[in-house]
């Protein structure tokens, strides 16, 4: 079940969103990222590296969101990390009594049983500005960036030519920006500008969800998620075949977060342009 995308990098999809755990092999052992969604599929990865010899020596989390947050006791109790941006949303989202119900809450009903929590967003925040995940094993490069979530990152595995895009730049799913932002659009944009600089170093893209996409489709994608934002910024149809009716998650909630996404921008526009004159 796990699928080989670049030399020593591995993939796991979940049947849940096609959410991708990425598996980078190092000297003693590996780096997981974003271990995965659903408990069995978590313990059978756990048994799968076992298998090959391979412990998982460290975690990585690209954003506080909790389908990223996840671990499965049988991966061991190596460090786990995110941003230091990530770590301080988590603590400060989830560390009151009441805070993995919510989270249970968030997910849906017909998985949620099945989802482990107990181990939720356990990570260490890695100090501002850390240039790349500290493990033994090839060099991660964190970009970190305001876009999807706080202190989200995408990692660049420049030996492998690998980017973890985490939350951006999916073919399944359209840019869904953290609107709680001051300027969630400028953020975005910002982002897509900094990970079109990276892309000259890609030859595989593993988004959070979707497709494993070659080096032609790190631009394509970035010009789509760009298109998208331009739209939502002004108020057009967007035109993006993943909310289209045809789409994987086109039929249900896709174009609902489009349509939220739309109001809650327009409402904010609207709030700016009546504000007094000052
Ligand atoms: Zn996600």
């Amino acid at each position: 079940m796990l699928r080989r995308v670049a030399e020593g990098v591995l993939i796991h999809q979940s049947e849940f969103l096609q959410s991708n755990a990425v598996v980078v092999q190092g000297r003693a052992g590996v780096l997981l990222i974003d271990p995965g969604v659903l408990g069995d599929e978590m313990a059978a990865l756990a048994n799968d590296l076992r298998e090959l010899g391979q412990p998982v020596v460290a975690g990585f989390s690209t954003h506080p969101h909790w389908d990223h947050l996840l671990w499965h006791a049988r991966l061991g109790a190596g460090p786990r990390y995110g941003t230091a941006r990530c770590a301080a949303t988590v603590r400060a989202r989830l560390s009151d009594a009441g805070a993995k119900a919510r989270v249970a809450g968030l997910i849906p009903p017909d998985i949620v049983e099945q989802v482990p929590l107990d181990l939720l967003g356990l990570i260490t925040g890695l100090p501002a500005e850390t240039a790349r995940i500290p493990w033994d094993g090839p060099q991660v490069r964190i970009i970190e960036h305001q876009a999807h979530a706080p202190g989200h990152a995408a990692l660049l595995i420049e030996e492998h030519g690998v980017l973890v895009a985490g939350d951006m730049l999916s073919d399944v799913f359209i840019p869904m920006l953290d609107l709680n932002a001051a300027d969630p659009i400028e953020d975005y944009l910002a982002a897509l500008r900094l990970l079109e600089g990276a892309a000259g170093d890609v030859d595989v893209l593993v988004p959070g969800h979707g497709s494993v996409g070659g080096a032609d489709q790190v631009r394509a994608r970035i010009e789509q998620d760009r298109a998208y934002v331009h739209a939502l910024r002004d108020a057009g149809a967007p035109g993006d075949p993943r909310v289209g009716p045809s789409a994987t998650f086109g039929k249900d909630w896709l174009p609902g977060v489009h349509e939220r996404q739309l109001q809650h921008l327009e409402i904010r526009l609207r709030h700016k342009t009546t504000l007094p004159n000052s």
